[in-house]
């Protein structure tokens, strides 16, 4: 039987560890694919363009919105982010496990096109972890640390849209336990 691609959305505090989560999923399990996003802000060291991100100028972004290139797009501290529509078409079709890590805009306007999506919230145990790791990372200014907790205390408001939530305090753990969520919705029946 050939299964169908489940759409996961990744969301969470910046800092949670997100990336590395997605990382380890895709690495350990051939399901996985990773959706590449588009975005405006510029590279932070050893970030690869088509990797990390597909990093365009503004003009470029607002050249994406008009053709109908991305599924959803927002604006997160100053800049665009948007998920490329074709990539996750395809993935989905063949069958494979397709991980968005976006924020909660993005995944509500998700949900209301792809109502069978799971919404995974990812993170950290308290708030200090994750302006440790935010600082630890020492890839953003002050301003920009204090502007991304800001948004995180939004983001928490709205936790309650989202169908899991994540702690992500032992990564291994947390990788397992995020795979074992997604093999669960493929064992669901779906009742329409
Ligand atoms: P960062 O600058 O730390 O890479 O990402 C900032 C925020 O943008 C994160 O919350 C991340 O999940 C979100 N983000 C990344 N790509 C997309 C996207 O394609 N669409 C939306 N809506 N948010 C995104």
């Amino acid at each position: 039987m050939n299964r169908k691609g489940i759409l996961i959305i990744v969301s969470g505090f910046s800092g949670a560890g997100k990336g590395t989560i997605m990382k380890e999923l895709t690495s350990r399990y051939e399901q996985y694919a990773l959706s590449v996003s588009a975005t405006t802000r510029a590279p932070r060291p050893g970030e690869e363009d088509g990797v990390a991100y597909f990093f365009r100028t503004k003009k470029e972004f607002e050249q994406m919105i008009e053709d109908g290139a991305l599924i959803e797009y927002a604006r997160y501290v100053d800049n665009y982010y948007g998920t490329p529509k074709a990539y996750v078409e395809e993935q989905l079709a063949a069958g494979h496990d397709v991980i968005l890590e976006i924020e909660i805009q993005g995944a509500r306007k998700i949900k209301e096109q792809y109502p069978d999506a799971v919404l995974l919230f990812v993170t950290t145990k308290d708030a200090m972890t994750l302006k440790e790791r935010l600082e630890g990372r020492g890839t953003e200014t002050p301003e920009v640390i204090a502007q991304r907790l800001a948004r995180a205390v939004q983001e928490s408001e709205g936790i309650e849209e989202y169908d899991y939530l994540v702690v992500n305090d032992v990564l291994e753990e947390c990788v397992e336990q995020v795979h074992g969520i997604i093999d669960s919705e493929h064992q669901r029946i779906v009742r329409h």
